[in-house]
């Protein structure tokens, strides 16, 4: 993967490497600020390749990118479950089905040390397969719990909380903690005009 060009475009709150990779692919999606990244297997495939996630020459059909797109809400919903504690059985199973289909991919580096193999993937199973093995990596060093889903409605980004306290709730306090901020305050007044 590209790491720097991955940071490059999240801009704020990167994750570490390769969770960026997780943060990357689950922030593919459409919100108010952004557009949808992968809509249609070419474009998933350019957009995946030019940071490196995915081989140029990946294969895609539409029925891979399908499945694609519904483990990315199914990471979405796993990661926003970091902040809310809530898990639904039906999504876990899915998850635990996907997993099931999707063996992670190992290599062993030069000093023996084993972890996921993040080449660039030739199929988009290959790819799902690196992105639960990177969640597990994540889960097992801790740093997992520090993805969380942005609290503002219209933004959703998945950022990186590396406070202290891990009490972040926004993507940006400039932009995101203010504008729920401002709303508030705006409903506040409206109540009471
Ligand atoms: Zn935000």
């Amino acid at each position: 993967m590209d790491t720097e060009a991955l940071i490059e475009w999240i801009d704020d709150k990167p994750a570490p490497f390769p969770l960026l990779a997780v943060q990357a692919v689950v922030n593919s999606y459409e919100s108010e600020d952004e557009e949808e990244k992968l809509t249609d297997p070419d474009a998933a495939r350019d957009w995946l390749a030019g940071y490196g996630l995915a081989s140029p020459a990946m294969s895609i059909s539409d029925a891979e990118l399908d499945e694609l797109l519904a483990v990315r809400e199914n990471l979405r919903a796993l990661i926003d479950a970091n902040a809310t504690g809530e898990r639904e059985e039906a999504a876990d199973a899915e998850l635990a089905a996907v997993a099931a289909r999707h063996p992670v991919p190992v290599a062993v580096g030069p000093a023996g040390d084993v972890g996921v193999d993040l080449e660039p993937a030739e199929t988009v199973d290959r790819l799902i397969a690196q992105l639960i093995g990177v969640v597990m990596a994540a889960q097992i060093d801790g740093s997992w719990q520090r993805l969380k889903i942005c609290a503002a409605d219209t933004c959703r980004w998945a950022f990186y909380d590396s406070s202290k306290n891990r009490g972040g709730h926004w993507c940006s306090m400039e932009v995101c903690g203010n504008r729920v901020k401002n709303r508030a305050y705006r409903a506040r007044h409206a109540a009471t005009s």
